[in-house]
């Protein structure tokens, strides 16, 4: 499973935003950015982005949205062609796409404590959907779809622990049942309301249609 490597903390600190990329420790004090919030480097990036070309305002929120949902060029760029082909404004399609995402899913439904960490329970085979394994995070999920885990109960006492840790927030186009086993199902497809990153996707439109 090809994924994105390096310190993510840079990454946050170098985007300017919270990415939330190391789960439970992004909502504490020990957050990198929350402590520096200057861009990573020696000298004056942020000198650099004061300065930064229409291009680079593009391209840094492109960037943005790939590392946020843990995803590749060459996938990003599969996502556009869809969401261009598909009825309706094309960044609004692209991000309901990238919500779709199994592990993002996962992620949102409080079963992982990070997207990262979602996609680590898909590729081991612990996630049913529709009461099928499906071990690919780049699924897409779709309304209708239930999710829930193998009877497996150091997985469900694991994944039990991040709900309580990661509270009840849950977004409205999803709905999580805690019985003996967790359980979650998408309710609709995800609207920009539901999207959990600040971003522009006109810009990103802007880019990828050149
Ligand atoms: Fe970003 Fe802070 Fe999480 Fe590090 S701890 S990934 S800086 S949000």
């Amino acid at each position: 499973m090809a994924r994105i490597l390096g310190a993510v903390c840079r990454k946050c600190r170098r985007e300017g935003m919270k990415l939330f990329l190391k789960g439970s420790r992004c909502n504490t004090d020990r957050c990198a950015f929350q402590r520096r919030q200057t861009p990573p480097g020696m000298h004056g990036l942020q000198s650099r982005r004061n300065k930064m070309t229409d291009y680079g305002i593009h391209l840094r929120e492109k960037q943005k949205v790939k590392i946020f949902y843990g995803v590749l060029e060459k996938q990003f760029r599969k996502y556009f062609d869809m969401a261009d082909r598909a009825k309706g404004n094309t960044g609004t399609n692209l991000m309901s796409i990238l919500e779709c995402r199994l592990d993002n899913v996962i992620y949102r439904l409080g079963f992982g404590a990070s997207r990262a960490q979602s996609r680590q329970l898909i590729s081991h085979g612990h996630i049913l959907v529709n009461g099928h394994r499906v071990n690919i995070a780049s699924y897409l999920v779709r309304p209708g779809d239930a999710i829930s885990l193998k009877n497996k109960k150091k997985i469900i006492e694991m994944v039990k622990a991040t709900i309580q840790e990661t509270g009840t927030n849950i977004p409205e186009f999803l709905v999580r049942t805690e019985g003996d086993i967790p359980q979650g199902v998408m309710l609709r497809k995800p609207v920009p309301e539901d999207v959990s990153i600040i971003v522009q996707p006109q810009l990103i439109v802007e880019l990828c249609s050149k």
